[in-house]
């Protein structure tokens, strides 16, 4: 049997996506499930994939099939393309399998020309609508098909508009539209240098390559790449016949979703527009009508719309995202997926369907991607702000957050501001897929038109990004730059700040707090626990940030950088008087100031944490990090230390080093200075025996960070547990402690056998594990490593996503190695690897007993962390 290429919707089901398309195979399981579809066909994803392998050409079979399945469409509807009585029209839209913006959308209209329009006309009764489908048509074919700028068919019609002296579309006559079509196809021959295409076969092979070739533009592969999507599968071409929503004022279009995709309410949300097709709710050109009006001008309809939804909804256990078209009365649903929603309302809808059944937990744990947590960590204007300022307009609220930044009129301009470190508000009169770039590196987004289903709010709700849409008071002028909002007008220097959660705009730079985590989040958090073995622990240095961990749920500190607590204002002259000692005795009196302070430090810490684990990292940075660099701060040093500033500028010189990543950094400076470990590990065990006597019995975890060898290690870890010991015999008191190390160059993973016999504990820092075993400074990436990325040399920046390959190997060798030499030792990481999901699972799955990331990152790393639990206990 021939190979299949095209599917009736009558073949197909919502498990085919990966051949239909996700707009192919939710059309068959709703023409499955009895739901009024127009009927259709579509040409598969495979087909897509052997048109770029024939060099982007259909070929005869496949030709073969699309005519069968015309003929049945024909049949099916009673009627033929290119008639003059009761002509065959079609729609063409493609659909990849994963629901992808940057792709040829929709020709609505298709199998018009000069005999058809005479047949549309006859069939309806209606000249003047059939006229209008043509020249809609042809200026959408050439845009969409052809990539001819629609703009010069739109200054067709303003000109024709003008002449008539009209101000509205509607208010052209047939004989005007009659007119206008000829000077489309005018315009249609001068820019392609050929007719525009009678015969509908010919019109829908054209469409159906366009659909094919959009597959690879450009804008396309930035959104798979962008989305981790992958470029092999190719999209599927749904043809459909056409139902009109532009027949009068019982017809119409509309987009709606089953509940709200902004905050999760379980009501109907969307919005219709009476007498229009598709493209005018999407383009925003008109400003639709609030779905639950419909109730008033089409009772039953609502009804039958509103039943329609439930049943898709309890079918499908999940929010859909609907576009329908009410021709005379009847409804037809044109599409239905599973609806993208922000993150607050993706919380709300899993714990709302848990409670009405629909789902289970697992399912919402399984459901929610842990990165889109992000977008309900984000701030919030505070509540002074809010009461202080008066909003200068009102958009839609689109997408929750706030943004403040420099306006940007283009997504180019915003795009290279953003790189060179500015924030910027991207404001266009509406957004297009051309404008990705700029959106995703804009702080927020804000358009003068389109509602919540323009391009903008559904993009931007899908990155977690503020954004206000449809803000129809401003005006915004991309050519000359400006923003007027009423007399006042706003250039490039101006900042605004944009409130995604009420629509608000106001003028200027309004402070910006700390999300409010509420509704269902904790329950579903809750679940999220109930799920997941590994521990979620927090890179967390001061008292302020261990608040905001524990607030996430932090279990434990993974690192407490001590160094941070250095740089404090009243310690870091001491800490230089320490650095700059020429001999022990002074070097010791400087430590003897800085120990009271960094017991303090531990025993606050500790006190916050009760008795979760708190891991403390002795010194770890370069030394000449800490000494000063204006003269004024040199000769103060100078003088309290009664030499002369000459002396001081020798030190920093002899402290200045060529590669201080690879210098006298990390245990090496315990080495050279065993009073510095002596000092540190005498404040962590002081604060804790402190904290003992109050009822509070920590466990303090000392890490020895950039080992590399196991005798340079005994030599630190001595030097501690000599120290402490000393405490002990003082105190006359002991309690437990672990030592134990980072793990974050090379040869302390392939030896970890040998560290693991003297450590309790391992913690992988990846940051510098990365940059040693790639040979790429930390502190100099960011010059070349863009280059990579854009020349898809790396596919991910490595200190953001870990390398499995080869970072992975020797963490897996580490791990290996360490737990045969010791079965008990515990192991977590505490690079910044540590809160990215897709690391997370892979560390769980390498026997991590935790992770460690910033505070604001614990929500997205326990929930990656649950689902991987769930993932290897289902494949078990
Ligand atoms: C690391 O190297 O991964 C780490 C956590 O330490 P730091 O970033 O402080 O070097
Ligand atoms: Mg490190």
């Amino acid at each position: 049997m021939a190979y299949k290429y095209v599917y009736g919707f009558n073949e197909g089901n919502k498990d085919m996506r990966a051949l239909l398309g996700g707009k192919g195979a939710n059309l068959a399981e709703m023409t499955t499930l009895g739901i009024r579809v127009p009927y259709g066909f579509t040409v598969t994803t495979e087909a897509c994939t052997r048109f770029f392998d024939e060099d982007r050409k259909l070929w005869d079979e496949l030709n073969k099939e699309i005519s069968n399945h015309i003929k049945i469409l024909e049949e099916e509807n009673g009627k033929t393309f290119g008639s003059t009585d009761d002509p065959l029209l079609v729609s063409v839209r493609s659909g990849a399998p994963i629901s992808m913006p940057g792709m040829m959308d929709t020709i609505l209209n298709l199998g018009l020309n000069d005999d058809a329009v005479i047949g549309l006309a006859k069939k309806t009764d209606n000249e003047r609508f059939a006229y209008d489908s043509y020249r809609r048509f042809i200026q959408m074919f050439a845009d969409v098909a052809m990539e001819l700028n629609k703009n010069n068919f739109e200054n067709l019609l303003t000109a024709k508009k003008n002449d008539r002296g009209v101000e509205l579309d509607t208010d052209l006559t047939a004989e005007d539209l009659k007119e206008l079509v000829e000077e489309y196809k005018d315009k249609y021959k001068e820019l392609k240098g050929e007719d525009f295409p009678q015969d509908p076969r010919k019109q829908l092979d054209l469409a159906v390559a366009a659909v094919f070739r959009s597959w690879g533009n450009e804008r396309a592969v930035l959104y798979r790449k962008l989305n981790d999507i992958d470029d092999t599968m190719g999209t599927a071409v749904n043809v459909q016949t056409m139902v009109f929503g532009n027949m009068g004022d019982t017809s119409g279009t509309g987009v709606a979703f089953s509940r709200n995709p902004a905050t999760g309410e379980n009501k109907l949300f969307g919005e219709f527009l009476l007498n229009a097709q598709g493209e005018d709710v999407v383009a925003g050109v008109r400003t639709p009508q609030e779905i639950h009006t419909l109730k008033n001008s089409m009772p039953e309809v609502f009804d039958e719309f509103a039943k329609t939804a439930k049943k898709l909804e309890d079918h499908y256990h999940d929010v859909q995202d609907m576009e329908f078209t009410i021709q005379e009365g009847k409804l037809f649903l044109l599409q239905t997926r599973n609806g993208k929603r922000t993150a607050q309302a993706a919380v709300e809808i899993a714990v709302n369907m848990v409670d009405e059944g629909l789902i289970d937990k697992k399912e919402a744990v399984l459901r929610i991607n842990p990165k889109d947590l992000d977008g309900l960590l984000h701030p919030t204007f505070t509540k002074e702000e809010l009461d202080n300022n008066e909003a200068a307009t009102k958009g839609l609220a689109a997408s929750p957050g706030a943004a403040v930044g420099k306006i940007a009129f283009s997504a180019k301009d915003a795009a290279l501001r953003a790189d060179s470190g500015e924030s910027v508000i991207l404001v266009r009169e509406e957004t297009s897929p051309e404008d990705l770039e700029g959106m995703v590196k804009a702080k927020g987004i804000l358009t003068a038109r389109g509602g919540m289903t323009s391009h903008a709010a559904v993009v931007a709700r899908g990155m977690g990004k503020c954004c206000v849409s449809g803000a129809s008071e401003i005006h915004v002028d991309e050519d000359e730059e400006t923003l007027r909002i009423g007399k006042e007008v706003y250039g490039k220097d101006d900042t605004i700040s944009i409130d995604g959660s009420t629509g608000a705009i106001y003028i200027g730079n309004l402070e910006t707090q700390s999300p409010q985590l509420e509704g269902n989040f904790g329950e579903f958090m809750s679940w999220v626990d109930e799920f997941r073995d590994m521990k979620i622990r927090t890179n967390a240095d001061t008292p302020r940030d261990v608040k905001q961990a524990l607030e996430f749920g932090a279990e434990g500190i993974g690192l407490c950088r001590t160094e941070h607590m250095f740089f404090k204002e009243d310690r870091i002259f001491q800490v230089r008087k320490m650095i700059l000692a020429s001999d022990v005795k002074t070097r010791k009196q400087a430590l003897d100031k800085i120990l009271p302070m960094q017991e303090d430090d531990f025993y606050q810490i500790y006190s916050l944490m009760g008795e979760r684990p708190v891991t403390v990292r002795l010194l770890d940075p370069p030394l000449h990090e800490f000494l000063p660099r204006e003269e004024e701060a040199i000769r103060d040093l100078a003088l309290d230390l009664s030499i002369e500033p000459a002396r001081i500028h020798e030190r920093i010189e002899e402290l200045e080093e060529v590669n201080p990543m690879l210098g006298f950094r990390g245990l090496r400076l315990g080495i050279a200075y065993p009073e510095i470990s002596r000092m540190q590990a005498r404040a962590i065990i002081q604060a804790a025996i402190h904290c003992h006597e109050d009822g509070n019995k920590v466990i303090p975890e000392i890490m020895i960070p950039l080992s590399s060898d196991v005798k340079e290690l005994k030599y630190v870890i001595d030097e501690v547990n000599d120290e402490i010991k000393k405490v002990f015999e003082e105190k006359n008191t002991e309690i437990k402690y672990l030592v134990g190390t980072m793990i974050e160059i090379p040869r302390a993973a392939i030896t970890a056998d040998e560290i693991a016999e003297i450590t309790d504990f391992f913690s992988f820092g990846t940051n510098d594990l990365t940059q040693m075993t790639f040979g790429l400074s930390r502190d100099d990436a960011g010059k070349f490593l863009p280059l990579y990325l854009d020349k898809d040399l790396f596919e991910k920046d490595p200190f953001q996503v870990l390398d499995q390959k080869g970072v992975g190997f020797l963490i897996e060798t580490a791990v290996e190695k360490g737990r045969a030499a010791k079965s008990d030792l515990h192991l977590g990481i505490c690079g910044e690897h540590g809160g990215e999901p897709n690391t997370v699972k892979y560390l769980y799955n390498v026997g991590l007993d935790y992770t460690s990331c910033s505070p604001f990152r614990i929500p997205i790393a326990k929930l990656a962390a649950a689902q991987a639990s769930i993932e290897k206990k289902d494949n078990k």
